[in-house]
């Protein structure tokens, strides 16, 4: 066994299923392990109270349709409110 880290470190994901769990329910703290990741260095599971966002894994990469598909309901809405100030400044 060697200490690459020194983190609590667990098995299998179903060790850290559980410890997080239980810290869940039993601790007080504000900041709190809020998921588990496999650890590059030492390969075990570790806790961590980072969002998931903050790993490569969970960022997605918006296609460019879904891009466009955002500019164009935003030059919509921004068209209509024009539309309807201009309208207003007639009366
Ligand atoms: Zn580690």
């Amino acid at each position: 066994m060697s200490d690459v880290c020194n983190k609590k470190s667990f098995e299998t994901d179903s060790d850290a299923a559980l410890a997080l769990k239980l810290i869940k329910r039993n601790s007080s703290r504000e900041k709190i392990p809020i998921r588990y990741y496999k650890c590059e260095k030492c390969g075990k599971i570790h806790l961590t109270a980072k969002p998931p966002s903050a790993s490569k894994e969970a960022v997605k990469v918006k296609t460019p349709k879904q891009k466009m598909q955002v500019q164009n309901s935003r030059k919509k809405t921004k068209w209509l409110k024009n539309h309807e100030i201009n309208g207003e400044d007639n009366n």
